[in-house]
């Protein structure tokens, strides 16, 4: 029967049509073909193939194969058809997340220069007459002969040597021919190579661990085999890097390929460093992908990597797609950074995908961080994946001390103002500037205060049913829960003590360093959030400044948080913990402990002992309590207790729906409307919360609506889910999007 190929044409309009495949062309699913199109050609990738139906007789026929390999291998289309079954996102759309542009459009190609080869040498006397008579032609082929390989012609001369090479082509002693040349993003920068350290015990007995892995990975005989991802809880400054620098070796040296990804290639500069230096004889091997790569050096990474040039990529969530081959081990470092998560479809989470690659192509999943996710360390509870510790600071140094300190007194002290920085901090601040030592200010600000808090008492009011805290609607006067759609009047006295002074509050980064500057004026202080480093090379010029010792005070968002290694800063302040613990999301407990302990860890990375101060209206939240203490197995304990109670992730998979639109009425309508066919349709075992406007009420101009699903299994809630969303249509005007494993609850 002959074959047909549907095609996912190029171009923004996400066209696929089906084509009849000529018995001469082999192609395969993943092919770059090109196609008739209305009355002109144009060019697509092979989604799939199929037996044509008879009528598809009347097919018309594909024309051309533009690429004898499939552009997407064929594990990655297997991992694009997961993706679409998972996210209920299109085939062509995750096809062209997988695949840059830069590599399906015709537009760029290989960077090539007119170079010349040696063909032949002449014999001794024409080379002598040469010498004497054509003094360039003769310097020319000396040093061809001595490079032994092609030369640049801008390099042997340039225009000036145009006619002499031309007479050496003549007499065919010389060939000009076309070299491809690669265009590398880091040609400039230079690495002192560095040796493995001497791993201690606990090191070892991770990288024993995951060499047998590696080493299991590679005789694998069945094809079904079942190789458990490895989970490397370490915490901060325990040596994990040199763990994955050690791994990453033995995955080499078995012939495989790595691939690392980091949250995010800009804040961890360090990392990919780490990798180039360590790595310094395989420098042309390593690629790093990240969102600042022209569309030459995308197409020139890229071609690299698929042609088994470079066998480690480095880079942010969308590497995971890296065309790698044999991959033996995939990185993911920080795996609980919801950075992992991509925020348009296809919304994947890079590490939920990488232990989908993993299984697909039979290799070692490494998941570190010194924070795991709940939802990764719940796996292993339950046996799918395997758990190794680092337990000890690598270096010898300790854990910082650190300090809770209590802002409902400091309100009650600096009445009438905003309680920002504490007598202690400051005291402190003071000791370390005069030691000449440096300081972390950290400010988490992401979404600002939505809820209500009492600052006398630190009351904070909750969801009766969800344990979340209710969100503060200002233009409704209305407090609403996300989770189930609870709504409420705002009280005008704190429930707890009476008082009126609950209310909205917060400042923000932008007041905060207004602040230090009043309070520290000899200090040098520098702010770093999404506001100060929209210029390119900000981030990096001011943390270069930092290391320099240039700026005293740094004071930062979460984009301060991770990753970073000063040895000279001794303290780590963090202004109001209560921002993130009171963020109306289920996961903020996890996120303010792991964000206190990543901060934590930016301490006393050095010789001198750390200090971490901690300023909250609630001291005795059990997350900045386990937080104070390291304590992460405690603090896991209790969270996965809530968790479980009232039905959160990883007890269940939650989607989150949303409609939007300028029109109000309309957003919140449709979204009506599909909650009342979901609740029709859906199986018991699914909970569907109430239609409610979003935390971000209104963003874009438009206004935004939605619900939240929860139940045991994430295929069937997707199975159903997108069933409803199939059969409804909805206006014009509204948007609806639905992102499975949600993490950014609105
Ligand atoms: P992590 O990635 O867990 O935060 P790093 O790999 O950055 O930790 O290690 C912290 C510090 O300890 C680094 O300065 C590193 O060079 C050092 N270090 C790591 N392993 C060893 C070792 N086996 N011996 C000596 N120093 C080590
Ligand atoms: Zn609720």
């Amino acid at each position: 029967m002959p074959l047909s190929a549907s095609v996912l044409i190029d171009g923004p309009s996400e066209l696929v049509f089906d084509y009849a495949v000529p018995d001469h062309l082999q192609v395969r699913a993943g092919c770059r073909v090109r196609v008739p199109l209305r009355n002109r050609p144009a060019t697509g990738t092979v989604l799939r193939l199929q037996n044509s139906q008879p009528e598809g007789f009347n097919l018309r026929f594909l024309t051309d194969l533009l690429d004898p390999e499939p552009l997407v291998t064929p594990p990655l289309l297997k991992l694009a058809e997961w993706i679409t079954s998972y996210y209920g996102t299109p085939l062509e759309q995750v096809i062209r997340s997988i695949v840059p542009a830069a590599i399906r459009g015709e537009n760029t190609s290989a960077k090539t220069r007119r170079a010349a080869v040696l063909k032949q040498l002449p014999d001794d006397e024409s080379l002598a007459a040469l010498a004497k008579r054509a003094k360039r032609q003769h310097r020319i082929l000396t040093v061809l002969q001595v490079a032994q390989k092609p030369i640049p012609i801008a390099e042997l001369g340039g225009p000036a040597a145009t006619a002499s090479l031309k007479a050496l082509a003549e007499k065919g002693l010389v060939e000009i021919i076309d070299l491809e040349v690669r265009r590398d993003p880091d040609a400039s920068e230079t690495f002192i190579p560095t040796q493995p350290l001497t791993l201690n015990d606990e090191q070892q007995a991770c990288l024993d661990t995951i060499k047998s892995s590696l080493s299991q990975a590679s005789d694998l005989k069945s094809e079904n085999s079942n190789l458990s991802p490895i989970l490397l809880h370490g915490i901060t400054g325990s040596g994990k890097t040199e763990v994955y620098l050690q791994a990453t070796r033995a995955a080499l040296s078995l012939g495989r390929s790595v691939i690392v990804l980091v949250p995010e290639i800009s804040l961890a500069p360090q990392t990919v460093q780490r990798f180039k230096a360590r790595f310094h004889d395989l420098a042309g091997e390593i690629a790093v992908l990240h969102s600042n790569l022209s569309q030459g050096e995308r197409f020139d990474e890229w071609h690299r990597i698929r042609d088994g040039k470079a066998r480690i990529v480095i880079g942010a969530r969308s590497a995971i797609f890296a065309p790698v081959r044999k991959p033996g081990l995939i990185i993911v470092d920080e795996e609980h950074e919801p950075a992992y998560k991509q925020e348009n479809p296809p919304k994947y989470h890079a590490r939920d995908l990488a232990v989908v690659r993993g299984h697909l192509e039979k290799c070692t999943i490494l998941l570190g961080s010194a924070t795991p996710s709940l939802e990764s360390y719940r796996n292993t509870q339950l046996g799918k994946y395997a758990l190794i510790k680092l337990t000890e600071r690598a270096d010898g140094a300790s854990l910082p001390l650190t300090r809770v300190v209590d802002m409902r007194i400091e309100a009650r002290k600096q009445k009438g103002r905003d309680a920002i920085i504490s007598d202690v901090l400051r005291t402190s601040i003071d000791k370390r500037l005069e030691d000449g030592e440096q300081v972390i200010v950290f400010l988490n600000r992401r979404g600002f205060a939505r809820s209500l808090q009492c600052p006398p008492c630190g009351h904070v009011i909750e969801c009766k049913h969800c344990a979340i805290p209710l969100t503060y609607h200002r233009a409704e006067e209305r407090l609403v829960c996300h989770i189930c759609g609870y709504q409420a009047i705002v009280p005008r006295l704190c429930p707890n003590c009476n008082d009126p002074a609950i209310r909205f509050q917060g400042y923000g980064t932008e007041k905060a360093e207004g602040i230090l500057r009043k309070v520290f004026p000899s200090a040098k202080v520098a702010r770093l959030d999404t506001d100060t480093t929209r210029r390119k090379n900000a981030l990096r010029d001011t943390l270069r400044e930092f290391r320099a010792k240039k700026i005293n005070i740094l004071l930062g968002t979460q984009m301060i948080a991770k990753g970073l290694d000063f040895p000279n800063v001794t303290l780590v302040g963090v202004l109001n913990a209560d921002l993130s613990l009171y963020a109306p999301d289920f996961r903020a407990g996890e996120r303010t402990f792991q964000l206190l302990t990543q901060v934590a860890g930016r301490a006393g990375r050095g010789q001198m002992a750390g200090e971490v101060i901690i300023q909250t209206s609630t001291p005795h939240s059990p997350s900045i309590q386990f937080a104070r203490h390291h304590d992460f197995d405690g603090f896991v304990a209790q969270e996965l207790d809530v968790r479980e109670q009232f039905g959160y992730p990883p007890f269940t998979h939650l989607a989150l729906l949303l409609a939007r639109s300028s029109h109000e009425r309309r957003a919140e309508f449709t979204l009506q409307t599909l909650h009342r066919r979901l609740a029709e349709k859906l199986p018991g075992e699914i909970i569907l919360g109430d239609p409610s406007p979003s935390p971000l009420t209104k963003s874009h101009s438009q206004f935004r609506f939605q619900l939240l699903l929860r139940g045991p299994n994430a295929r069937v809630l997707s199975h159903h889910l997108n069933r409803v969303l199939k059969a409804t249509p909805t206006p014009e005007d509204v948007i609806v999007t639905a992102d499975l494993d949600a993490y950014d609850l609105g």
